[in-house]
């Protein structure tokens, strides 16, 4: 028999539930689909820890039902929410706030209630960039980077690296109008004195081989933030023989140690690693915003190895 998937009315069920869970759910994550998501187990170490009273749930709550669940969230006096795809864009039209960063990005990946209101922030982009710290010892403002995409999560992390005044920044779409469009965005964060050479600072690529190949002779740090990879079968997005030993490659997708990216960047001969760390940085700093407190970062870390 299929599993019945919990929808916007199982958050109307919570309503009447909350008195039979124990600890009540305030905290939680929207998603089509959401199955796959880290979050639950993640957050609900964080809480434990904290000796927080309440617990942290996933709701598959499709785009139509998104406006009613909000409204319920309200109601129910939720301390917060994740958001995941595929709704980081479509909520803002909901939100009673965004900060700043949620204008720029025009996606928001957490949101706190206050007084009834719901509030949007984007975490990913500090996420990013604590990861790359943590995983290759380096800070973006040293660095020359190749962002793939110019969605949701490339926006975040290319403003992430355009505010910490990295080096270089190049945007690499497939649809070559959106990274142009992203990198002009951005373009006031590089209006600076810092002179490298013949290649611009910023600049949006199209996706092809030939443009690949120079660009990784005048990067540092190669991030995927496109989904090509999480599906079985895919190929790498920028094949083997195009990398180098002096990259470092980020993938932001998490779901595989290796994913497609990250074995080419090994035969390479790079140092690689997946986004399991921006996962868990991302999750702490929303863990800041709901609760004020500094996130158990480790307990964190052990609840999604
Ligand atoms: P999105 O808004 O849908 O953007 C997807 C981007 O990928 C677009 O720029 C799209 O290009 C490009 N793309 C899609 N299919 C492609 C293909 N076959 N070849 C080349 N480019 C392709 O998605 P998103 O929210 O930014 O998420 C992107 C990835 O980031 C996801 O895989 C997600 O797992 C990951 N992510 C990870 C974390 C983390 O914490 N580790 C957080 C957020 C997101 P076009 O513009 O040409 O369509």
């Amino acid at each position: 028999m299929k599993k019945k998937r919990p929808s916007a009315k199982s958050v109307y069920v919570l309503a009447d539930l909350q008195k039979g869970i124990d600890p009540v759910i305030r905290l939680g994550v929207f998603g089509d689909p959401v199955e796959h998501s880290l979050s639950p187990q993640m957050q609900n170490a964080a809480l434990k820890q904290c000796k927080i009273e309440m617990q942290y749930a996933r709701f598959h709550i499709s785009p139509s039902e998104l406006r009613e669940a909000f409204d319920l969230i309200r109601k129910l006096e939720f301390v917060g929410l994740n958001l995941t795809i595929p709704h980081k864009v479509t909520a803002l039209e909901f939100l009673d706030g965004i900060d700043e960063n949620v204008k720029r990005i025009g996606a928001a990946n957490v949101i706190k209630t206050e007084s009834g209101k719901l509030r949007g922030f984007n975490t990913d982009g500090r996420g990013f960039s604590r990861a790359v710290r943590e995983e290759f010892s380096v800070d973006l403002r040293d660095l020359r980077i190749l962002v793939l995409g110019a969605g949701g999560a490339s926006r975040a992390i290319a403003l992430q690296c355009a505010k910490e005044n990295c080096e270089r920044l190049v945007i690499a779409n497939g649809t070559f109008e959106k990274g142009q469009n992203l990198a002009e965005s951005l373009r006031d964060f590089f209006s600076g004195p810092k002179v490298f050479g013949p290649v611009p600072r910023l600049q949006a690529i199209p996706w092809e081989e030939r443009a690949f190949q120079f660009q990784i002779a005048n990067v540092d740090l190669v991030v995927n933030a496109t989904p090509v990879g999480l599906h079985r079968g895919d190929a790498s997005p920028i094949p083997a023989r195009l990398l180098a030993p002096h990259v470092m490659v980020y993938d932001t997708i998490y779901s595989d140690k290796r994913t497609p990216l990250i074995s080419a960047a090994i035969e390479a001969g790079a140092r690689a690693a997946n986004g399991l760390s921006m996962l868990l940085h991302q999750g702490a700093l929303a863990f800041e915003i709901w609760f004020q407190r500094e996130a158990p970062l480790e307990v964190m870390r052990k609840a999604i190895l």
